[in-house]
Formats: C-alpha cells, sequence, structure tokens
C-alpha cells in the first residue's frame, strides 16, 4: 500500500483532475473548486503575475540608483527564479492534484508552463514544507515593498540626489500597489478560496468541500489520512 502511494504513477493512483475522462459536468464540485482550467482566469493570472515581478524588479533597479547598492535586487533576481522553478513545484505543487496531469510542464491555472521536476504526492505537505514555502513566498511578494520604501525616503531626503530615479521610483510604486490590490483581490478574494490544493498555508476551501473531493479521490485520501488528516464523519461513527 505505502508502495503505490510514495510511487503514484506504478499504481493506478490517478486523481479526477488529472483524469481526462472524469465527468466533470455532473460533478457536485463543478464550479466550486478551480480544478477545470477556466483560460480567461488563468490568462489574467500570469499577466497580473508577469507585471507584479516586472514592477517589483524595475523598483529594485530605481531604488539602487538612488541608494547606490544593489544587493536588493541581486537577491530578488536569484530567489524569484529559484523559487518559481524549483522551491514552489517542490513545497507547494508537487502536492497539488494538478501536478500528477501527465507531461513533463505543469498544466494548472497558475504556473503553467513550469517544469515538473518533482514526483507528485497524494498526502498533504508537512509543517515545515508549508512554512519554508511561506517563507519563500513573502521574500517575493512582500520584499520589493521593503525596496520601495528605502528608496523612497533615501529620495525624500535628497530630492535633488537623483529626479529621474526617484520619481520613476514613486510612480513604478502606484503601479506596483494598483497590481498588488488587483492580485491580492484574485487570489485571497477568489482563488484561495477555490484551490484544489488543500496543502496551501494559504487555502480556505470548506472542510465539506475538501472531504467531497477526497471522497472521489480514494488514494489521496487514504495518503491524506496516513498523514493525520481526520475525517469527522468517519470518527464520528
Ligand atoms: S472535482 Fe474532479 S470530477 Fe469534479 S469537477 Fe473537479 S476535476 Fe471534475
Ligand atoms: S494550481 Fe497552484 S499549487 Fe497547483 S500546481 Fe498550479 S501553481 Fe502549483
Amino acid at each position: 500500500m505505502s508502495d503505490s502511494l510514495d510511487n503514484p504513477r506504478n499504481s493506478e493512483l490517478i486523481n479526477c483532475i488529472a483524469d481526462e475522462k472524469s465527468d466533470c459536468i455532473e460533478c457536485e464540485l463543478n464550479g466550486k473548486l478551480l480544478c477545470i482550467i477556466d483560460k480567461k482566469f488563468a490568462n489574467r493570472f500570469l499577466i497580473g503575475n508577469i507585471t507584479y515581478r516586472i514592477l517589483a524588479l524595475t523598483i529594485f533597479v530605481m531604488s539602487g540608483l538612488l541608494i547606490g547598492h544593489w544587493w536588493m535586487l541581486i537577491s530578488y533576481a536569484i530567489i524569484l527564479p529559484l523559487t518559481f522553478l524549483v522551491i514552489e513545484p517542490r513545497l507547494l505543487c508537487s502536492y497539488c492534484p494538478f501536478y500528477e496531469k501527465e507531461g513533463k510542464c505543469l498544466k494548472c491555472w497558475a504556473l503553467r508552463g513550469m517544469p515538473k521536476l518533482w514526483k507528485y504526492r497524494p498526502g498533504p505537505a508537512t509543517k515545515i514544507e508549508k512554512n519554508v514555502m511561506l517563507i519563500f513566498g513573502t521574500f517575493i511578494d512582500v520584499f520589493p515593498f521593503v525596496g520601495s520604501i528605502w528608496g523612497i525616503i533615501h529620495f525624500a531626503l535628497n530630492t535633488t540626489n537623483n529626479l529621474f530615479a526617484g520619481i520613476s521610483l514613486i510612480v513604478i510604486t502606484i503601479l506596483f500597489l494598483i497590481v498588488a490590490t488587483y492580485f491580492s483581490k484574485i487570489l485571497l478574494g477568489n482563488a484561495c478560496k477555490k484551490c484544489a490544493n488543500f496543502s496551501c498555508s494559504m487555502n480556505k476551501v470548506p472542510y465539506e468541500i475538501v472531504k467531497i473531493f477526497l471522497e472521489k479521490n480514494p488514494k489521496m485520501k487514504e495518503a491524506w489520512i496516513k498523514a493525520g488528516w481526520k475525517d469527522e464523519r468517519a470518527n464520528s461513527k
């Protein structure tokens, strides 16, 4: 049993998101989970994500010009691809039902096209994995604010310093705030309440929906129960 859970490709383990034969039209979870890719939403997410990262990098360039150091830009430029290409796929995505889909690249609504370097894991992520993911996620999402505030303070203390970089930083920061608000509305206001990766620390899918999904996917349920997830209905019997 544990062998089939550890090596899902060797067994019949294919969850209903990865299974092309799933009858999604008749499914009671249709519309309640982000388990079927809506191309419009996926494209909006992709454009939002790329814009956020480009603005973040530009913030570090402008604050670097103002402050005169480049460690923030360099560390962000290294950690950003490392997070999206290696860390997030391992600590978050490898636990997501989308990760079990056939192919060498991710086919989901968020990190579409990322290479699948890891094996799919049907159970939930561990606490350590969740915490490490939170640290990296916070860094790539929040650190640009540090670069922005630091650069603007520097500019305010000496406005004759570099007028172009200072004004550019203020404009880019305003754009960044608009994109960040839009992005957090899409994510926190919608996607996290419907995301099929129940392992994520940000996931807000109601327990009842998680339970129905796991009922549909017995191998996943088995792995979740083995990892300590509690089926309240089974416990109350
Ligand atoms: S839960 Fe599975 S079967 Fe139901 S709509 Fe989503 S992917 Fe299809
Ligand atoms: S939906 Fe999210 S967690 Fe799942 S594979 Fe895509 S990016 Fe990773």
